[in-house]
């Protein structure tokens, strides 16, 4: 494996050289926040950034995406068939991505990659894409990666590592692609001995701060049942005014609805993220809906993350701790209260 260290004003060179081989996605700042965007000019990335605001997930699973193109009109020989719409497949580069963001796409590959279908975009995507992970070592107030099984400077999930060391990056390869993308930085240094101490020490650092605030694991002992029934659901459920912000930017939430929009005869089919908190969501053809009250919606949201999906797969949480839904709720549902709730294991801050 290899270890570099890259001089900050270095940077913008290095990033440039991988995208003459690549295209490189990363933040960049819009206003008061940041978003992974495609890079045009190395130097509009920020990696000063604290967390995106709209996680990374955007990048394998669009909001919106054109899957088919179709024509309706009468005797045309394509009528009623479904063409694919290119999507642009090739090699990416996600540059800064945050440990937990990164994890996240492992949590989602269950979905789109199950033993009986997979999705074709997915695994395009995740197979072209080399993530260059950035640690975090000034994680946000309302981060708690560590309570759910990840941290700030977790590699399980990226391809290289990169810790912020005042006037420059170590980068460490931690895949044979993050080591062929290393192997190709210019301009870098083998990284010294003393470097190697100070990421190390920048890293358990991140991690001291950043107590664990719950403990997940009882919930798997825990009956489903009692769980479900539990009364706290009533007073977690109370301000929830179902915006959906909490799913959208979750870089966990995978829902999506299919629809088909139609001009004249032509005819397009378009996959875009939706969200359990709609009442809309499960609502039936007959009209049923298995979840028209809030408090089964919201319900639906806390258990998926830290219990359905933990018992379907043997893993998990589906939840990476970002913190992305606590900071944006706008009536203030702290998930780490409620994961205190159900599982009894209450540390939390508020
Ligand atoms: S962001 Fe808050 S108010 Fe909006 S759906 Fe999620 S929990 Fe409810
Ligand atoms: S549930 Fe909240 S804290 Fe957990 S991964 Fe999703 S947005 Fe982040």
């Amino acid at each position: 494996m290899l270890t570099v260290y890259v001089p900050k004003e270095k940077m913008p060179l290095v990033i440039g050289r991988v995208m003459d081989r690549a295209r490189v996605f990363a933040p960049v700042k819009e206003g008061h926040a940041h978003r992974f965007r495609l890079v045009n000019q190395p130097h509009h990335v920020d990696l000063t950034y604290q967390n995106s605001r709209l996680s990374p997930k955007e990048l394998m699973h669009p909001p919106a995406e054109a899957m088919f193109a179709y024509s309706l009109k009468k005797g045309d020989p394509k009528e009623g068939i479904l063409e694919e719409i290119p999507k642009g497949l090739g090699p990416r580069v996600v540059w800064g991505i945050r440990p937990c963001d990164a994890k996240a796409f492992q949590l989602m590959d269950v979905n789109f990659m199950t033993r009986e279908y997979v999705d074709p975009w997915w695994q395009k995507r995740r197979q072209s894409t080399v993530l260059v992970g950035l640690g975090c070592h000034e994680p946000c107030s309302t981060c708690f990666c560590t309570s759910v099984g990840t941290g700030p400077f977790d590699r399980s999930a990226v391809d290289v590592l990169m810790t912020d060391c005042g006037d420059g990056y170590l980068m460490e390869s931690v895949t044979e692609a993050g080591e062929a993308l290393l192997a190709h930085v210019p301009k870098a240094e083998a990284a010294s001995e003393n470097r190697v101490a100070q990421a190390r020490a920048i890293s358990e650092k991140a991690e001291k701060n950043l107590p664990r605030l719950f403990v997940p694991d009882p919930l798997q002992d825990k009956a489903m049942n009692e769980l479900f029934q539990e009364a706290f659901w009533e007073e977690v459920q109370f301000a929830c005014i179902n915006c959906g912000t909490c799913t959208f930017l979750c870089p966990t939430c995978w829902c999506f609805d299919i629809q088909d929009e139609v001009h004249r005869d032509e005819g397009v089919r378009v996959r875009l993220w939706d969200s359990c908190m709609f009442p809309l969501f499960t609502l039936h053809g007959s009209g049923h809906n298995p979840r028209n009250q809030k408090l089964q919606r919201v319900r639906q949201r806390f258990m998926h993350k830290f219990k359905y999906y933990v018992d379907k797969y043997g893993n998990g949480p589906a939840c990476v701790g970002c913190g992305r839904c606590v900071q944006y709720c706008p009536v203030n549902i702290d998930i780490r209260r409620v994961a205190g709730m159900m599982t009894a294991s209450c540390v939390c801050p508020t």
